[in-house]
Formats: structure tokens, C-alpha cells, sequence
């Protein structure tokens, strides 16, 4: 029997190995130069002055709550309908998570649902960018500068990804970061690794500094400097660092984004087209006008309907061969959750109704044509 294909994996390519044998023969393996260089390389494709690159997304996230140096006694607002990451920064820096329900057609939070979510002690807002489809941005954007509340917008998926305004995402024209994910099952990767992109300076030495252990050597920024060996630890930092092992990897795999992201768009062309007519199956919403680099293709299927349970028609579709997910089980409804914050079901019902109905199935660039044809196959006996 073949393989099990999984929702998401990495494409990596003997250039993708050499570029990182190179830096283990001949490089620095940490703080060297092509960190540096894939973090200008990031900045430059999506449009952004600065960027700095982390060990994850989840640190950088974390970093990124903490450089805003938000009140004590805030909360932020995000999704219930992402990666536990996207909440837990808010609390890892001791505000609260609160949550804005989804929209039901995109599944990303919106401008009112925000809106709705937010009270006098909201200090940040985190949107995320679903399955790679961008979050009305202009809105959102309008509606934090209305209330002068900063945005981090959790890009983790939508690296490639355009706005309205056919920007990249990551550009921060509405939002003061944007942090991306490079783990495997995200369209580019790092093996583990993250980014934060900005265009503020200031906010930008701060990251550096919160990076690695809040501690500079910058001659600019010392109190006294009585000789070389000197440094200073300003604030209290962490060590979120990359490698350079990884960047390299990266910047490898930036080199063929657009190519993923093509690849990407064929078999989403495909997968609508032979899904469109199923009875107890809706293929994914696109809002015109966006150019999306997907990173999941997720299914809503009607269950009931069909007179199957998920986890029997997930069983049925790995006995084909095709490995699916359920992306996401709605934040709020996690168990850390709800006895931390009391929250349950209910607070988010369009959330949670698309988590009911939720089935991703597998889109990565490096599916062959035949993989796609076996992916159709079984999706179309299974939930028929
Ligand atoms: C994957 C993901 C993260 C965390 O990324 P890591 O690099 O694994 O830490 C954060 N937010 C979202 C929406 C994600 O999908």
C-alpha cells in the first residue's frame, strides 16, 4: 500500500540540502549572516522595512505581545479559530485572551466581530489570516486606528498571500507586525522557525533585544562602554534565536515560493472543480479580488447528512490513502480554557458550528498529479 499522504508537508530539494551543508561546513552556525540575509530577504518580498527572525512563530508571537509593553490588566483579541499560538502569547505576557467570532464564509474574525469582542481594557488586536485567506485588513486597520490599539496580525499561513490592495501580506500598511510560521506543514519552511515583519524602528530594536535575553552591545545604546567585551542587559529577554542552518534553508525555500504557491493554486483549481457538485460537501470560500496562497484546503461537510461521523469518514479516507485534519478546534473550547478563563460553548456558535463541519484535506506543492487524482477519488466515494 502507498504511503498515506498528510493534509500538509514540505517540499525539500537537493539545492535545499546543499545550502545547508554549506553553512555546517563553512559557516557560523548561529548568529551569522544568513540570518541576516533571509531576514532582508523576507522584508523585501513582502514589502516591509524590517524583519527578524525567530526560532518559531510561537516565540515570535510572544515577542511580539511583549514589545508593545500593553498595561497591566489588558486583553487582546483573536480568533477561536486558530492554532492555540495565536491566544497564548496574550497570556504567556499575563493578559487575557478574548475571542471574536469567525465569519461564516472566510472563517477569518472581521472588523464588527472585533468590534463586538472588544471592552475597556482590550489593548491589542490579533487577527489571523485562515487557511491563508486574508482578514479584511483595511477594516480591521480602520477600526484599531479609530481606537488606537495596536494590530499583530498571525500570518502563520499566509505567507505569499496578497490584500485587497494587492499587497503582500506582511507589509504592515494596517497593522504595527506580522508574524510568520516556516514549520513544515506551512507553505515554506525552516525545519522550525518564525518571523516578525515591521516598519517601525523602534519596535524593531525591541525584538532584537527580546530575541536574546534583552541584552545589547550596540556602542549607541550602552550606559558607559569601557571596552570591548562589554554588554548590557537592558530589559528581560529571552533566547528565541534561529540558526543559520535554518535560515539557509529558508532562504532556499524562499527562492521557490512562488513556484509552491502556483503549484498550490492548480490543485485548489482542481479540487473545485470536481467538488463543486457534491451533495454533502462545500469546497472553500474565496473572497474576490484576493490573490491566496492557501495553505489548507478545508472541506465543510455535512456529516448528519451524509450519515457518517467525522472520525468514521476519517478512517475511510486513510484506508484510500488520504490523510486528513480537523483545523480548528475552537480555542476557547480547550480545557486550559475554559478553566482558566471560564470560557465554553457558545461564546463563538460560528465558530464552533464550522468546527462541526470542518475536514481539511491534502494540499501541499509537492502532491504529484496522481496524488491529486487519488485525493479526488476518495473524497468523492467517501462523502457521497
Ligand atoms: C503554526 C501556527 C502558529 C505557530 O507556529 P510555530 O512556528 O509552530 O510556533 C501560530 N499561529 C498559527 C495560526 C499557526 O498555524
Amino acid at each position: 500500500m502507498s504511503p498515506i499522504l498528510p493534509y500538509g508537508t514540505q517540499w525539500i530539494d537537493d539545492d535545499d540540502i546543499a545550502a545547508v551543508v554549506d553553512v555546517l561546513r563553512n559557516g557560523h552556525l548561529t548568529q551569522g549572516p544568513k540570518i541576516v540575509e533571509f531576514e532582508s530577504a523576507i522584508a523585501s518580498y513582502v514589502g516591509a522595512k524590517y524583519c527578524l527572525a525567530f526560532g518559531n512563530a510561537t516565540e515570535a508571537l510572544h515577542a511580539a505581545v511583549k514589545v508593545l509593553d500593553l498595561p497591566e490588566g489588558s486583553n487582546g483579541v483573536t480568533s477561536p479559530n486558530t492554532f492555540v499560538a495565536s491566544a497564548n502569547c496574550l497570556a504567556y505576557n499575563g493578559f487575557v485572551p478574548k475571542f471574536a467570532d469567525i465569519d461564516p464564509k472566510t472563517f477569518n474574525v472581521t472588523a464588527s466581530s472585533i468590534q463586538r469582542a472588544i471592552d475597556d481594557r482590550t489593548a491589542v488586536l490579533i487577527p489571523v489570516h485562515f487557511a491563508g485567506q486574508a482578514c479584511d485588513m483595511e477594516a480591521i486597520g480602520a477600526l484599531a486606528r479609530e481606537r488606537h490599539l495596536p494590530v499583530i496580525e498571525d500570518a502563520a499561513h499566509a505567507i505569499g498571500s496578497t490584500y485587497s490592495d494587492g499587497s503582500k501580506v506582511g507589509c504592515c500598511r494596517n497593522s504595527a507586525m506580522t508574524i510568520f510560521s516556516f514549520h513544515p506543514v506551512k507553505t515554506m519552511t525552516t525545519g522550525e522557525g518564525g518571523a516578525i515583519t515591521t516598519n517601525d524602528p523602534d519596535l524593531y530594536r525591541r525584538l532584537q533585544l527580546a530575541r536574546s535575553h534583552g541584552i545589547t552591545k550596540d556602542p549607541k545604546a550602552l550606559s558607559k562602554n569601557p571596552g570591548p567585551w562589554y554588554y548590557e542587559q537592558q530589559e528581560l529577554g529571552y533566547n528565541f534565536r534561529i540558526t543559520d542552518m535554518q535560515c539557509a534553508l529558508g532562504l532556499s525555500q524562499l527562492s521557490k515560493l512562488d513556484r509552491f504557491r502556483a503549484r498550490r493554486k492548480e490543485i485548489i483549481a482542481r479540487y473545485n472543480r470536481e467538488f463543486a457538485g457534491m451533495a454533502f460537501v462545500v469546497p472553500p470560500y474565496e473572497t474576490p479580488g484576493l490573490d491566496s496562497c492557501f495553505h489548507l484546503y478545508v472541506l465543510q461537510v455535512d456529516f448528519a447528512g451524509l450519515g457518517k461521523d467525522r472520525a468514521t469518514v476519517m478512517k475511510e479516507l486513510s484506508e484510500h490513502g488520504v490523510g486528513t485534519q480537523v483545523l480548528y478546534i475552537p480555542v476557547h473550547t480547550q480545557p486550559w480554557y475554559r478553566k482558566t478563563y471560564g470560557y465554553g460553548l457558545g461564546d463563538c456558535p460560528v465558530a464552533e458550528a464550522y468546527y462541526e463541519k470542518a475536514l481539511s484535506i491534502p494540499l501541499f506543492a509537492k502532491m504529484t498529479d496522481s496524488d491529486v487524482d487519488k485525493v479526488v477519488r476518495a473524497v468523492k466515494l467517501v462523502l457521497a
